[in-house]
């Protein structure tokens, strides 16, 4: 049973931290409504300090592990 506002699949960090400069790097990817993120799917990540693009291919180890 699924509840209003969750979206299955793996739940990834909004911000990973840029290899080059050690700034933030945002999410740029938005889940598929129906399936969330899959791994072996590519998201997008924008640093916020040298605006380098990182793209990041998910797996299991790639997961917010949450509060
Ligand atoms: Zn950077």
């Amino acid at each position: 049973m699924r509840h209003a506002g969750e979206v299955p699949g793996l739940k990834i960090p909004e911000n990973i931290v840029c290899v080059d400069c050690g700034g933030r790097c945002h999410l740029q990817s938005y889940p598929d409504p129906d399936e969330g993120f899959m791994p072996g799917d590519i998201v997008a990540y924008r640093c916020e300090d040298c605006l380098d693009r990182w793209d990041v291919e998910i797996d299991e180890d790639f997961v917010d592990p949450g509060p």
